[in-house]
């Protein structure tokens, strides 16, 4: 079994996060340390931990993340200016909690897409 990390705990609400969406599959709450004006992260509710560990039977879930960026870009008011959407993998990737997770990236411009 996979180890959880804090993201568990906030899909079940053990700890304090600013939820702005949740349903069966996905959770999504503000990011606590914000990169940008809007900056949201769009979790599966299943506890997988990097991209390496996707399988087909995550399809469902993760196309899910999609359609909640979507929505919430929508709620935010950014979907018509545009925003970036993020997933890091591992260390190359600067992936820091290992719960797969989505940023929604957006709110003012965001410059080049790799800071090199
Ligand atoms: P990553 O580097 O892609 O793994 O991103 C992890 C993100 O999780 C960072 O942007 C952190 O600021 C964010 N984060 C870590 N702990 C929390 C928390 N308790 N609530 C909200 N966001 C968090």
């Amino acid at each position: 079994m996979p180890q959880e990390t804090i993201f568990s705990k906030i899909i079940r609400k053990e700890i304090p996060a600013d939820i702005v969406y949740q349903d069966d599959l996905v959770t999504a709450f503000r990011d606590i340390s914000p990169q940008a004006n809007t900056h949201i992260l769009i979790i599966p509710n299943k506890l997988i931990p990097t991209v390496n560990d996707v399988t087909t039977e995550d399809e469902i879930a993760l196309g899910r993340l999609f359609t909640v960026a979507a929505k919430i870009a929508e709620q935010e008011g950014i979907a018509e200016d545009g925003y970036r959407l993020i997933v890091n993998c591992n260390k190359h990737g600067g992936q820091e909690v290992f719960h797969l997770h989505m940023h929604l990236v957006g709110g003012e411009p965001l410059g080049r897409m790799l800071a090199k």
